[in-house]
């Protein structure tokens, strides 16, 4: 077993064994890491063309009642700063964003109680009346099967919902007890049996992370077959147990999306805010490395700095006009370019056929 052997496995037959991953991410030499960047970007070519999609990030609640250890706004943070937008406020976001044109609104927060089952069909409804060409995308964390059905019904087209991790002795590290490592893979396999466009997704770094956990995130990828995955670096933030860890590491971020883009060519893979975060060229070097999508924020200004996840997010001061106009130049600068469509998850096979 070697890394090219392995690379060439991933890309040919969209999988490998877990002791294959481990070892590959383990083992990586740089030039290796250029051939698998380079395959990894020219299937995204393959699939979207130099296309970006851009999604309109609306943080809705930095409200949440659990209390993941590495979150900034996990409910025992007393320094953190709550705020939740009203209906009105999301459908002005809604507004803006439709008018700077993006056509996918992602609606994110805590999971906030205050967003009952009856607050958000009327939100997710309101929206879907006003923009019927724009996707929804909820990102609320779990909230069970009925709930999600409703939600769908009203409107919804997408849910993200990171894994965090697939290895459970690792996600009950990270959680506290009341949180369930089998509820959220649970709730991951509803969302897809619903209908939704389902984004799974893990931290890369995170505190107890080994090469084979995260060999384990690359083969639940490959079980649930979501129509997303969000990956980003680790960011400690000060307000947590974990302040002192060292952030994830940019270059295993790259890999790791190289990876999953040769797993599933067609996945909608972004390049996160945290990885821009953790380097300044992070979104562009994602792009190269095989994402194709970018979230710009359109939460209102006011509050981009409350929805603090992690420490020195990015973009926090700019308004949505300027971080389009900013994302826009720098996918210019290596040769992509932002489209206004809803970028739905389109399996390949049809999207080969209508180029
Ligand atoms: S990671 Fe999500 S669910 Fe966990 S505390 Fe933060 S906002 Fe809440």
């Amino acid at each position: 077993m070697n890394c090219i052997d392995i690379i060439e496995k991933i890309e040919s037959e969209h999988s490998a064994s877990k002791e294959e991953y481990a070892f590959l991410l383990k083992n990586i030499s740089a030039g290796e890491r250029e051939l698998l960047r380079k395959k990894a970007q020219k299937t995204a070519l393959n699939v979207f063309g130099n296309k970006v999609f851009i999604r309109g990030l609306i943080e809705i609640s930095s409200v949440c009642k659990n209390d993941c250890r590495y979150c900034g706004i996990r409910k025992s943070n007393r320094n953190a700063v709550r705020y939740r937008l009203t209906k009105e406020q999301i459908l002005e976001c809604c507004k803006n964003g439709y008018g700077l044109g993006f056509r996918t609104f992602v609606l994110q927060g805590g999971e906030d109680g205050y967003f009952t089952d009856e607050v958000m069909t009327d939100i997710v409804s309101t929206v879907r009346k006003e923009y019927p060409d724009c996707a929804i995308t909820l990102s609320l964390g779990e909230r069970g099967y009925q709930s999600f059905k409703k939600l769908f019904e009203a409107g919804a087209n997408r849910y993200l919902l990171r894994h965090e991790t697939a290895d459970m002795e690792h996600y009950n590290k990270l959680h506290p007890n009341e949180m369930s490592f089998e509820r959220r893979r649970q709730s991951l396999f509803w969302l897809k049996e619903i209908g939704y466009q389902t984004g799974a997704g893990f931290m890369v770094g995170s505190p107890y992370q080994t090469f084979e956990t995260l060999a384990e995130d690359l083969i639940f990828i490959k079980e649930l077959n979501p129509e997303m995955c969000g990956i980003g670096p680790f960011i400690p933030h000060k307000d947590t147990e974990y302040r002192n860890y060292p952030s994830g590491s940019l270059e295993l971020t790259l890999t790791l999306l190289s990876i999953i883009r040769l797993l599933k060519p067609d996945i909608l893979l972004p390049a996160t805010t945290a990885l821009g975060t953790v380097d300044a060229k992070g979104r562009e070097m994602g792009i190269l490395h095989g994402a194709n999508v970018v979230m710009p924020n359109l939460s209102p200004a006011e509050h981009r700095a409350d929805y603090s996840l992690y420490d020195n997010k990015i973009c926090t001061g700019d308004e949505a006009a300027e971080c389009i106009k900013c994302l826009s130049g720098r996918m210019k600068s290596i040769g992509y370019q932002i489209v206004t469509d809803r970028g739905d998850y389109c399996p390949n096979e049809r999207k080969q056929k209508d180029v």
